[in-house]
């Protein structure tokens, strides 16, 4: 993973480039600033991250991720996602790079910070909804046999399958639960983005 800071650029500019979408899908169910929260994390994290003298080793660069975005986003999903950021950056090690269960072990660890500070679970409609299915596919039940890049695309397409059930429920978690059965046919915002950063990493790795 020595190539850690161009993902950052390649995830950071993909989520930049769909800031007005995020924006309009949290528009239709809450408050309309997913997008425009999720543009200043990751501008937060870029400029955070420019600033450091060694940027070739996962954990330090995950952590000032995290908390560029704990820092910098108001709203729920900012500090949520700086928690899942900074849980990863607390299990990588000398020896971490790109691998099936490396990647297990770091979405492993960012899903149960999310979990603990948010207290969602899966089917609450939230982020939860596209990071877990994405983890599925890496743990090793499911990942045997397959090469990383099998495995990769398995998870775009369980991101992407993981979006389309939250149009199918209300949302119990967040500012969405407020406005509760309206929120179904509409996806969640923070499901949108976890799958569009991990499909920016994804097209990065491949
Ligand atoms: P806010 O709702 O404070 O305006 P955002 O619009 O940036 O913040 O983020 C909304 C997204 O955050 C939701 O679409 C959902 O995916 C996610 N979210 C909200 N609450 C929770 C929670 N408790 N646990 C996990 N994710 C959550
Ligand atoms: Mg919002
Ligand atoms: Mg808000």
């Amino acid at each position: 993973m020595t190539r850690i800071k161009d993902a950052l650029d390649a995830v950071a500019a993909a989520i930049i480039a769909q800031k007005d979408y995020l924006t309009d899908l949290d528009r239709q169910i809450a408050d309309g600033d997913h997008g425009i929260n999720m543009a200043r994390g990751f501008q937060a994290a870029l400029d955070a991250v420019e600033e450091m003298d060694d940027t070739t080793k996962p954990g330090p660069v995950l952590y000032t991720i995290g908390k560029a975005f704990i820092r910098n986003v108001g709203g729920a999903a900012g500090p949520l996602y700086g928690t899942g950021f900074v849980r990863a950056s607390e299990v990588c090690d000398e020896d971490t790079k790109l691998s099936v269960a490396s990647f297990e072990k770091l979405l492993g660890a960012a899903i149960a910070g999310i979990e603990k500070r948010g207290h969602a679970k899966k089917g609450d409609k939230t982020m939860l909804d596209a990071l877990i299915p994405i983890h599925e596919c890496f743990l090793p039940e499911h990942a045997e046999g397959k090469t990383l890049f099998e495995v990769l695309q398995e998870a775009s397409h369980a991101a992407k399958e993981g979006v389309d059930f939250t149009k199918t429920i209300a949302a119990r978690r967040g500012r969405a639960s407020l406005v509760g059965e309206r929120s179904i046919g509409h996806e969640d915002p923070g499901a949108v983005s976890s799958m569009l950063m991990y499909r920016a990493l994804y097209n990065f790795l491949r």
